[in-house]
């Protein structure tokens, strides 16, 4: 099927302040992001997001939120929607991302309604799966996937409102990435899931990886096979670190 355009997807996590605006305008203005071979994103915290957006309005960069909460609006003390996130402009929002799945207990049935939430206003998902250590050492990665993907995505999922991040649990912020082998292996396996579900969309529908990717591995790991882009949180968090990944494209 056709390749789709790839994703380059920052994750600050709670990480920057207003002064960390000055690294987005750097990524926004860089003549890499103007040459339009691959898409680029910074997932800020929620403070950041209007500011951020509002400084990339008029540049490639898009800008997203972490999380948002499945309602439209209610008694949620310290919870945003993803109507409030469209209104700060901001375009995409990361659901279901390994610490919010672990520390939240976030599960696939919750990640899917909060896709859904993300759909009726207009947010493009990047919705998060991946196995743990154990999950991998007793053999269940592949069963992992299928199960998580099966029950996070909703029925609607397309190449334009859906991207998925592919990101072993234990690989996140630990250094310590995929192999090639086993990355190709996931998202050879992802990719044959959407297009049993999804048909011909399964194909448009980006699949990036995410676990310790930085300027030293990233041409390796964003030539793999159904590998369209990556996720990136440490290494997302300077222009110079996030200009180079870009670089492999
Ligand atoms: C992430 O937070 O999605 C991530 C992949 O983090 P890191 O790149 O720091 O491992």
């Amino acid at each position: 099927g056709p390749v789709p355009k790839p994703l380059i997807a920052g994750n600050w996590k709670m990480n920057g302040m207003r002064g960390s605006l000055a690294q987005i305008k750097e990524i926004a203005t860089s003549k890499m992001l103007a040459s339009g071979k691959f898409d680029a994103l910074i997932c800020v915290p929620a403070t950041l997001l209007h500011s951020a957006a509002l400084m990339t309005a008029d540049t490639p960069l898009k800008i997203g939120a972490q999380d948002c909460h499945d309602r439209e609006n209610g008694a949620y003390t310290g919870d945003i929607s993803a109507g409030m996130i469209a209104d700060s402009l901001g375009s995409h929002v990361i659901i279901g991302h390994s610490e919010r799945r672990t520390r939240y207990r976030e599960d696939d049935a919750l990640v899917r309604s909060k896709t859904i939430a993300a759909y009726k206003s207009g947010l493009i998902a990047v919705v998060c799966i991946g196995e743990t250590e154990e999950e991998r050492s007793s053999g269940r990665t592949l069963d992992v996937l299928r199960y998580q993907l099966a029950g996070s995505l909703p029925d609607g999922a397309t190449g334009e409102n859906t991207v998925i991040a592919y990101e072993p649990v234990w690989a996140i912020g630990t250094g310590r990435t995929a192999s090639i082998a086993d990355i190709a292996e996931a998202h050879r396996f992802i990719r044959s899931e959407l297009c049993k579900r999804f048909n011909s969309e399964g194909d448009c529908m980006r699949i990036l990886y995410g676990g310790s990717v930085k300027p030293s591995n990233a041409d390796e790991i964003l030539h793999v096979e159904n590998v369209d882009g990556a996720l990136v949180g440490g290494a997302s968090l300077t222009a110079n670190d996030f200009l180079s990944i870009c670089s492999a494209y």
